[in-house]
């Protein structure tokens, strides 16, 4: 039988390889190519005992070799070894290049994510790391011909690597358990990293926790919330609540930030809170935490959707509310009141390629004011400081750091660069801010006003 396949002239050229070899192979090759970041944290949080960092790499090394052997089964060897090697490599490029954590969360973000906001980080360099660590090794995959030895026999066969394997893995977590156990307490992201794992691991968890949300029941929360007096003048109350989106405390010179982000909000005299955290480093958990009545700490993503959120309150109180959106979205918070996405107007005033500079924002803001008639609260949810396209985020004249980083991969800029271009995206936004108080200022005479800013998290 052998001998027919071999003889066929379009066969001979592909070469032969046992199923647990294959598995093997690409078991180093995603340990060596696809675990940079792994690596390195292992090596930093180990450094002062080298004996226990050898373990742990011989520890690792031999689990993920069982892990992929255990599919090295006829019809099931190639689709899985090349899945595994692709939800490696893409995975990797996050981590290694953005200090991306792909966890449960990541993975909500990435499943609501908008065109314009992932076109950006499918750059040339990611499609090339895609095409050179991913594509050519799978295709190789396809390319050789498995040998796969009859079923008792590969039992057997792939037995005699994971056991051993497995065994090294226990001896070796074993031997160090307890130089393990107070590195792991003291650096909880150590194996948060592991490739491809961690992030298998969070979609799965992912898909079951979607899955469990489409029973949720919303309680309804406050809803005896009224309000108290009548507004002293008659005039209709209004509150303008700017959503920033990855606003950094750390950049903000009202907090003490040695560079002046915040001329034009100094210069309206704005009282700066400093004592605030957020839920998250994602929007699809900060937004909507910023919303519910939960504590950060108390906060899930469940019972963000379980309760009431602070726009259902205000409509009970007969509060009118609206949603203006120039991010990525509500993430459910909005599900309720009227919303508008911006961008999708498409505005060529604000607006190229699927995304807009928040002045559009500012556009109806007038017209708005003008026709208010009762006590209502509007949120302008800001694109702020989405990174990592910061360049895109401020027009030119607000280009006041320089030089900035002009492309979304910090890779090729200096560290210096993107905190230029970072710090214009907080310059820019303190201008849109103080634009909102000035349309307030500009309509007193017929409304009592009030502004908060608040952004959903920082930067890393
Ligand atoms: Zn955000």
């Amino acid at each position: 039988m052998e001998d027919t396949v071999l003889a066929e002239p379009s066969e001979s050229f592909r070469p032969k390889i046992g199923s647990v070899t294959l598995s093997v192979l690409t078991a180093i090759y995603i340990l060596v190519v696809a675990n940079h970041t792994f690596w390195t944290r292992a090596f930093g949080y180990l450094s002062s005992a080298p004996v226990a960092f050898a373990a742990f790499v011989i520890g690792i090394s031999t689990l993920t070799i069982a892990a992929l052997t255990t599919f090295s089964v006829k019809y099931l060897t190639k689709p899985a070894l090349i899945f595994f090697l692709m939800v490696a490599v893409v995975s990797s490029w996050f981590t290694d290049q953005f200090g991306v954590i792909i966890d449960k969360e990541m993975i909500r973000n990435a499943a609501v994510t908008t065109q314009a906001e992932s076109a950006h980080l499918i750059t040339l360099s990611f499609l090339l790391h895609i095409l050179l660590a991913g594509v050519l090794p799978s295709l190789f995959i396809i390319w050789v011909r498995v040998v796969h030895k009859p079923f008792l026999k590969k039992f057997v066969w792939n037995m005699a690597v994971i056991v051993p394997c497995l065994g090294i893995t226990i001896a070796a977590g074993l031997g160090f358990s307890q130089t393990y156990a107070s590195v792991g307490r003291l650096h909880k992201d150590l194996m948060l990293t592991l490739n491809p794992f961690v992030p298998i691991g969070s979609a799965a968890r992912f898909a079951f926790a979607s899955e469990d949300d489409r029973y949720i029941v919303r309680r309804p929360l406050g809803t005896d919330a009224h309000q108290r007096t009548a507004s002293a003048n008659g005039k209709p109350r209004v509150t303008i609540i700017v959503a920033g989106e990855t606003g950094r405390a750390q950049n903000f010179s009202l907090g003490g930030y040695p560079r002046e982000t915040n001329p034009e909000m100094k210069a309206r005299g704005v009282i700066y809170y400093k004592n605030s955290t957020s839920c998250g480093t994602s929007t699809a958990v900060s937004l909507p935490c910023m919303y519910s009545v939960y504590p950060r700490a108390d906060y899930t993503h469940r019972k963000g959707l379980e309760t009431d959120n602070l726009t259902d309150i205000l409509g009970h109180a007969k509060v009118d509310v609206e949603w203006w959106d120039n991010d990525t979205g509500s993430y459910g918070v909005a599900n309720r009141i009227p919303y508008r996405f911006l961008p999708d107007a498409a505005d060529p005033r604000f607006c190229t390629d699927g995304e807009c500079l928040d002045t559009v924002l500012l556009d109806k803001l007038g017209d708005w004011l003008s026709n208010v008639k009762s006590d209502s609260v509007l949120v302008l949810h800001q694109l702020g400081s989405h990174g990592p396209a910061y360049y895109r985020r401020y027009p030119d004249d607000f280009r006041r750091f320089t030089p900035d980083c002009r492309t979304p991969e910090f890779g090729a800029c200096k560290p210096e660069e993107v905190v230029n271009a970072y710090d214009n995206t907080i310059l820019f936004t303190d201008h849109v801010v103080a634009k909102v108080i000035d349309n307030l200022k500009k309509h007193q005479d017929r409304i009592s006003a009030s502004m908060l800013y608040v952004s959903d998290h920082g930067e890393s």
